[in-house]
């Protein structure tokens, strides 16, 4: 059973079955990655690129092999292509300061949505502070999805840059990336995509989305904590300046010149984290081999039961658009007489039954402004839940409700 292979899953809490409901937070691991993590520990650890030593030429090779698993997994035209980071957060902050660098001044433009979370928000905020630039943010409708027609009309000449989040962390929405991107193309901008929630709930190709840059954490893909990747097109990051300084990605240092090494190491400065480059491929590899479709259709499927069984609980609003499933990820809040009740005694109360679900604004208050609530209650599904979990889920909710309205 595919449950099994989460050692993770067999834990009890507070001598309950754990139901794991923090997906989009983080994903558990199967025995495939955490073995890896063992193997690679045991049989090949030694630093890479520098060593002519045998362990630190096949620690070398995996390293580079994994990176091709990472550019097949995303369809990248090239390996060179996939700079290894710490994760989206990273990679988000490495493109801003690049991107910054480069091409940012004073009175430029950079776009993100309402419904960023704050690691597609703070490093381009902090970005125009640097530079005098100005953010600007694709506002929602009243149905939770991205107003179209008013990100058409934020873009002026001074436009530089789009960054928007394919999934949606609290809302679950997908947004539509390609339609976004085709729009800004039209003006020459490029995009970024925030891959966090899609990487392991919809198949992610970047030549056919034509996206410029394409950020994701290993930890939301059944991967390690500790690694993540930044695509960006090859014209791209060949013209974008170095961002770290330091071993490996240089060419030739000398006090009065350095030059810099060719992609993709030109980004990787320091011991990269071989062991964690190597788990990720294991991760994508099982993601692979379960298939990305059948992944998705299964999330989708207690998604929706979710939604049904949630709507029926008296005092609960759920924040969902009404025309379409959200991607694996639905938030909630209790009203009792009409008045909040904060999200995080909904959780406690989840929390001793044994199933985990996140509370609090999600790193996205400026979405809990639009919604007008301090935080929600948030259930996010993955490949290894199923219809038992979201039954006690529900049952164990109402009991809340029952408690708390
Ligand atoms: N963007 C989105 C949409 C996310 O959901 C998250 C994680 N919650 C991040 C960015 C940040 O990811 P990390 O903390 O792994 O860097």
């Amino acid at each position: 059973m595919l449950r099994d292979k989460f050692p993770i899953l067999g834990e009890k809490v507070y001598n309950r079955q754990l139901v794991y409901l923090d997906n989009a937070a983080t994903t558990q691991k199967p025995v495939q990655v955490l073995d890896a993590i063992g193997y690679a520990y045991t049989h090949f650890n030694a630093n890479i690129h520098r060593g002519v030593h045998y362990l630190s030429r096949i620690a070398t090779e995996e390293h580079e092999k994994s990176r091709l698993e990472v550019a097949n997994f995303i369809n990248a035209k090239s390996a060179k292509e996939i700079i290894f980071t710490k994760g989206t957060t990273d990679s988000i902050n490495m493109l801003a300061f690049a991107f910054g660098e480069g091409y940012i001044n004073e009175g430029d433009e950079i776009i993100v949505s309402q419904m960023e979370h704050h690691s597609n928000i703070v490093p381009w905020q902090m970005l125009c502070e640097r530079k005098k630039a100005h953010l600007k943010v694709i506002p929602l409708t009243d149905d939770y999805t991205l107003d179209i027609k008013a990100f058409e009309q934020l873009i002026t000449e001074k436009t530089k840059l789009v960054s928007v989040a394919h999934v949606g962390n609290v809302l679950g929405v997908e947004n539509p990336v390609e339609q976004i991107i085709t729009i800004a193309h039209r003006y020459a901008i490029p995009v970024l995509v925030d891959a966090a929630q899609s990487i392991a709930r919809l198949k992610t190709d970047v030549q056919s989305l034509d996206c410029d840059f394409l950020a994701f954490s290993g930890h939301k893909v059944y991967g390690p904590t500790g690694i993540g990747v930044l695509y960006g097109k090859e014209k791209w990051l060949e013209a974008l300046p170095p961002v770290e300084g330091g071993g490996e990605m240089i060419e030739h240092v000398s006090f009065g010149k350095t030059t810099f090494n060719t992609l993709p190491y030109k980004y990787e400065a320091g011991t990269p984290d071989f062991i964690g480059s190597f788990a990720l491929a294991e991760a994508l590899r099982f993601v692979r081999q379960t298939d990305i479709e059948t992944i998705s259709s299964h999330e989708q499927n207690l998604t929706r039961l979710m939604l049904e069984q949630l709507q029926d609980i008296k005092g609960v609003k759920v924040y969902a658009n009404k025309a379409t499933v959200p991607c694996g990820v639905v938030s909630f809040n209790v009203y009792s007489n009409g008045k909040l009740i904060h999200p995080f005694d909904v959780g406690v109360l989840l929390d001793h039954q044994g199933v985990a679900v996140r509370t609090g604004h999600h790193c996205a208050q400026p979405l809990m402004e639009v919604l007008g609530v301090p935080g929600t209650v948030r259930a996010s599904v993955a490949l290894y839940n199923d219809e038992g979990d979201i039954d006690i889920f529900v049952s164990a909710l109402k009991k809340a409700v029952e408690m708390l309205v």
